[in-house]
């Protein structure tokens, strides 16, 4: 179970496990915004949205590249397939793993079954597919699912 965190001034920050929430409870650098109706833990009712206390000023984070995953590959590309814009449910790796691509923002999107058999061990210009998103490190915002 996940927790929302939201700055200050209530924009979406991260989300964060339970015990990490209740941990910022604890320490009293959050308030609780939003919670599980009638459940609790210890004295604090079980949070589905956290607040913090204090504004995280944004720049801190701009240093950081989020760190690649699957999820959020399917976040900053919504759900849709870079290639036909249909539903997308796989990663596609641009470069293919076989010829040295990597798990990076910059090398993967999100692609439907089609695309990516089509596409399989090849480059979009090999496959004769044409890539219509331009694969970026995602802003924080971006990856906090919904
Ligand atoms: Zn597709």
């Amino acid at each position: 179970m996940h927790v929302l965190v939201l700055n200050a001034s209530y924009e979406p920050l991260q989300k964060v496990d339970l015990r990490h929430a209740i941990r910022m409870l604890v320490r009293e650098v959050a308030v609780v915004e939003e919670a599980e109706e009638g459940r609790t833990i210890g004295t604090f009712p079980v949070p589905k949205v956290l607040r913090l206390v204090r504004y995280v000023a944004m720049r801190w984070r701009h240093g950081r590249r989020p760190p690649w995953s699957k999820r959020g590959v399917y976040l900053r590309d919504r759900g849709v397939c870079g290639y036909c814009g249909k539903r997308g449910h796989t990663i596609d790796h641009v470069v293919p793993q076989s010829r040295g691509g990597e798990d990076t923002w910059e090398n993967t999107v999100l692609a439907c079954g089609r695309c990516n058999n089509r596409k399989g061990d090849r480059t979009p210009q090999q496959a004769g597919l044409r890539l219509n998103v331009e694969p970026r490190v995602p802003r924080w915002d971006e990856l906090v699912g919904h």
